[in-house]
């Protein structure tokens, strides 16, 4: 803060600056946000037409001297365009408008057109390597299913890519729960191979325990040991 100028002085010191250091440091900021914001919005992008234009930017630049006013009336101006563009294409719009600001403007756009920015441009063909590019377009023409829609703005390539990756998947997990099943079936013939021999008289046996007890089930034994914490021994046959 500068100390308050004698009273009655007043007119024999030269004006003082309207900003201060930080103040105008912060208006420079301001203001390179204002061009950059301006700029931004007098492009038409493939969403939305321009919200801006250049004159109008001129006009902003004269009639407000601060970055932050600058700044404001280009935000509000671009949210109401925003709005009433948003609404034009039956979305919900963040901003809410007057019916004075939307017909103003309703009239701009008319007089400025509402094209959209062209889509981004495509490489034509390199026919320096045209069959590895041809290769995964064939496949992707027979295998995909129209049924299933691309993904809007996702490379249908790479969707392809990433079903067949999957189906691949559940592919593998159910090959490992087949080889899962096969294994137990393995160890079940074992034992029914070494069970067939097996009679009262001659009781199958635990392999830390010996002889098993013939359990309920026909064919079927048990380990009669009790283990140190009290619980059966688990070994079975026929089981
Ligand atoms: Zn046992």
């Amino acid at each position: 803060m500068r100390d308050a100028q004698p009273a009655g002085h007043k007119g024999a010191f030269p004006p003082e600056p309207a900003l201060s250091d930080v103040s105008a440091r912060q208006d420079r900021l301001d203001n390179a946000e204002f061009e950059k914001q301006s700029l931004e919005y007098s492009k038409p992008t493939t969403r939305r037409p321009a919200l801006i234009v250049d004159a109008e930017i001129s006009t902003l630049r004269r009639t407000y001297s601060l970055g932050s006013s600058r700044l404001e009336m280009l935000t509000k101006v671009k949210n109401i365009r925003e709005a009433v563009w948003q609404e034009s294409q039956g979305e919900e719009p963040l901003t809410v408008v007057s019916a004075t600001d939307r017909a103003k403007a309703e009239t701009f756009f008319k007089e400025h057109g509402t094209r959209l920015a062209d889509p981004p441009r495509q490489a034509p063909p390199n026919p320096l390597k045209p069959a590895r590019a041809a290769e995964p377009a064939a496949a992707k023409d027979t295998s995909t299913h129209t049924s299933t829609p691309t993904p809007a703005g996702l490379d249908p390539s790479l969707v392809l890519l990433t079903r067949i990756a999957k189906a691949s998947e559940a592919q593998a997990a159910q090959m490992s729960a087949l080889a899962n099943e096969l294994k137990a079936l393995r160890e079940q013939l074992a034992q029914v191979a070494t069970a067939p021999a097996a009679s009262a008289d001659n009781p199958p046996k635990c392999k830390y325990h010996g002889a098993m007890k013939p359990s309920k089930k026909p064919g079927a034994w048990y380990c009669p040991k009790k283990l140190a914490d009290g619980s059966y021994c688990d070994q079975k046959v026929g089981e």
